[in-house]
């Protein structure tokens, strides 16, 4: 499948940054900036940060997702935030999965699944994030890694829900360390997931699937990592902060 018809998408990941104020001030400099944008554009932000993005973004092409959300849809969870909440004001994707999550907040495979199930069940599209540490890469079982936090996540998962499914490929090395992938290293575990889920969801699902890389894209290097028959856009940390910044990638990945 032409990699334009899946239709790449660009999602920030405003990690811990920004107050409210300062969210209506980088989303009212940005739109002007993607909205002509051949891509999705996505603005991932803290959640006390997401009613002034939302109120922000409205009537845009910036779509606004969370970067997190609890399994159960209430209860005594002090602290947390349901997948039915943020659809309830308006959020329409969600990260899950997050390396730092995992490794700071001890996230696992199976909790990951449980946040996918939710949001699913919510009607929110997730974000999944997979990625090897560098460990693992030099041991040289990337794919072994990678494949089975895909194949956990999806579990349950049917063909129709894949459709709100992004998967998000980080190398936990190359994230907010400088460091990137090679494009080439980037499309071979983008092409490898694809080959797993065309073994779980069959071809043409797997085709329609919208796999990004994520892990140090910025202006300079976006336009080769999107270039990449694989990789459908990007999921962008420090870079997402800039509107310029920002824009350019965005740029790259409506032309590649
Ligand atoms: C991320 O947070 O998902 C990410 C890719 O961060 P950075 O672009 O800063 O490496």
């Amino acid at each position: 499948m032409n990699k334009q018809l899946r239709g790449p998408v660009i999602a920030g990941n405003w990690k811990m940054n920004l107050s409210p104020a300062e969210t209506e001030a980088l989303i009212k400099e940005t739109k002007p900036l993607v909205a002509g944008a051949k891509c999705g554009v996505v603005f991932c932000v803290p959640f006390v940060d997401l009613q002034a993005a939302l109120e922000a973004a409205a009537g845009s092409n910036l779509k606004i997702g969370a970067q997190n959300c609890h399994w159960e849809a209430r209860g005594a969870f002090t602290g947390e935030v349901s997948a039915a909440m943020l659809k309830e004001i308006g959020v329409e994707y969600v990260i899950v999965g997050h390396s730092e999550r995992r490794t700071l907040f001890g996230d696992t495979n199976e909790t990951v699944a449980c946040r996918a199930r939710a949001a699913l069940d919510a009607g929110l599209t997730v974000i999944l994030c997979v990625g090897e540490s560098l460990e693992q890469r030099e041991r040289d079982i990337t794919m072994e890694v990678v494949r089975v936090q895909t194949k956990i996540a999806l579990a349950g998962v049917s063909k129709a829900e894949l459709a709100r499914v992004i998967i998000a490929y980080e190398p936990v090395w190359a994230i907010g360390t400088g460091l990137t992938a090679t494009a080439a290293q980037a499309n071979e575990v983008n092409r490898g997931i694809r080959g797993l889920l065309a073994e779980l969801y069959g071809q043409a699902a797997a085709d329609s699937v919208v796999i990004q890389y994520g892990g140090s894209m910025n202006a300079a290097n976006a336009a080769e990592l999107v270039a990449q028959p694989d990789v459908d856009g990007g999921l962008i940390g420090g870079a997402s902060l800039k509107a310029a910044d920002f824009a350019a990638i965005v740029k790259a990945a409506s032309e590649g």
